[in-house]
């Protein structure tokens, strides 16, 4: 047996808002395919189980009939070390982008621990995903369609998606390549050799929302006039790919900062 560079089962793919059964039974052909199996519902509006989206999932049903269905993005992602939202288009404040490939390529150096997870999250077919939703990825990917007609239906954006992972999967992993991604690779990589484990979304999430507080206390951030203040900061540290030791020195100066604040007043 070839020896694969990650799992499939690290993959999971999230809908967000779907209202379209149908949609949901191609998400699961589509997904089935490519031997994925990880599928999330977040707040459908729409029943789930339909007789068309088992038609529609044409013997990938098991997938549908598995999927969790969660009130919120943050729940459907809690464990995801990369969290990467499908958009057709940029939005107000530019984010890092993957083309297809780009996603693809960083696969393997993403999911070299066994408890790295990725997650490829899929808006509404009406309007997509928020802003706010997108905020909380660490990039965005988007399909390099046709520019005059880019939105592609929302089953057919996950298969293209899902083939690249699948390509990423089927390269053949001599031993010894990439094995010390501190020589071969950028510095950017966290694979085996990197000292603490990657912050899933639930650890980034709790910073943030501890971050606005503390900046809050501060008197740095009034929320009455948030301006852009935590969506630029949310970018920066996504960007940055924060791990577990540098999250719980971030939230040490913040317990510092506000321990201050409440003495000063
Ligand atoms: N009308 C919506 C698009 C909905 S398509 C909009 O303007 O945003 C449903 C979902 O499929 C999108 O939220 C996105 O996750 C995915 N999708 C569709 N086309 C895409 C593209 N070109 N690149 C990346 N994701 C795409």
């Amino acid at each position: 047996m070839l020896d694969r560079p990650f799992s499939l089962a690290q993959l999971r793919i999230v809908l967000v808002g779907t209202s379209h059964p149908g949609n949901i039974g191609g998400v699961a052909r589509a997904m089935k395919n490519m031997g994925l199996a990880d599928l999330a519902l977040v707040a459908p509006r729409c029943e789930v189980r339909t007789s068309e989206a088992i038609s529609r999932a044409s013997g990938a049903d098991a997938l549908v009939a598995a999927a969790p269905i969660h009130a919120s993005l943050d729940d459907a992602v809690a464990d995801a070390t990369l969290v990467v939202g499908a958009s057709a288009r940029s939005r107000t404040l530019p984010w890092p982008m993957f083309t297809p490939r780009q996603l693809s390529d960083a696969l393997a150096d993403e999911l070299t621990s066994r408890e790295a997870r990725v997650a490829l999250v899929f808006g509404r077919e009406d309007s997509g995903l928020t802003n706010d939703e997108l905020q909380r990825c660490h990039r965005h990917v988007c399909i390099p369609a046709n520019p005059d007609f880019s939105s592609l239906n929302l089953a057919a954006a996950v298969q293209v998606l899902a083939y690249e992972c699948r390509q990423a999967w089927l390269q053949d992993s001599p031993p010894g390549v990439n094995k010390n991604p501190r020589i071969d690779k950028e510095p950017a990589t966290f694979g085996l050799e990197w000292d603490s484990p990657l912050a899933s979304h639930d650890d980034l999430e709790r910073f943030f929302t501890h971050l606005e507080r503390a900046l809050i206390a501060v008197e740095f951030h009034d929320p009455a006039k948030p301006r852009q203040l935590m969506a630029r900061l949310r970018r920066l540290y996504l960007r940055a790919r924060p791990d577990q030791m540098e999250i719980s020195i971030l939230r040490g100066i913040l317990t510092a900062m506000e321990k201050k604040a409440k003495n000063a007043r």
